[in-house]
């Protein structure tokens, strides 16, 4: 079973990723928290490159994404799967969608297809998307903000419209959840949805 949270900066999806890790241990999965970018040692590489290099075009920053995802996918979220865990990732494909897609203005088909490929077609049986108001988000964020984090507002509202629009599309894969509920409430609905889809 392959759950992502989806949502932009300062959500709350470590958070909820790391409860559901908890209630999916308690009853007795193997569970695997992972991320993108940075699941796997390449990825860490390529994290450190996509959010403090310097001159990155939209392209060759969706084809770090990309890279980080076809390593991400065939190193550990495959074999974890054929195992039959249960792995819950912050951020997948549809982030890629969003951003580099919509946002950098890529191209939706055109950068969804890319993570297909990449990834040879594999997509979650559970996304969350933690929706929140791109300007409350940048009041919960703590620290320096990365480039990313220095996009203007538009750009988050933007990533947010189209976060929004992809659930619409796809409403058997998606739960869009306030953001700005209490994560005990949020953690709930989480397990509401997803205590159907787990293996026996
Ligand atoms: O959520 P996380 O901190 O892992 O994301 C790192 C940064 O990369 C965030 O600022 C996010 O906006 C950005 N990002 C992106 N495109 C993606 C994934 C993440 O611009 N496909
Ligand atoms: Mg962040």
């Amino acid at each position: 079973c392959f759950v992502s949270f989806e949502g932009g900066d300062g959500a709350g999806k470590t958070t909820q990723r790391d409860l559901l890790g908890g209630w999916l241990g308690g009853l007795g999965h193997e569970v695997v928290l992972t991320r993108e970018p940075g699941g796997t040692a390449l990825g860490q590489v390529l994290r450190d490159a996509v959010l403090h290099g310097e001159d990155l075009d939209p392209r060759t920053e969706a084809l770090l994404y990309a890279t980080d995802r076809a390593h991400h996918v065939h190193r550990l979220v495959r074999p974890a799967l054929a195992r039959g865990a249960v792995v819950v990732t912050d951020r997948y494909l549809d982030s890629s969608v969003a951003y580099q897609g919509a946002a950098r203005e890529l191209g939706d088909d055109e950068i969804r297809a890319l993570s297909l490929w990449a990834t040879e077609g594999l997509l979650p049986d559970l996304t969350v998307l933690l929706d929140l108001d791109p300007s409350a988000a940048a009041r919960r964020r703590t620290g320096a903000p990365d480039r990313l984090e220095r996009e203007s507002l538009e750009f988050h509202t933007r990533v947010r419209e189209h976060f929004l629009a992809l659930a619409r599309a796809e409403p058997g894969r998606f739960l869009v959840l306030d953001a700005a509920a209490p994560p005990e409430e949020i953690h709930a609905a989480v397990r509401a949805r997803l205590a159907p889809l787990l293996p026996a």
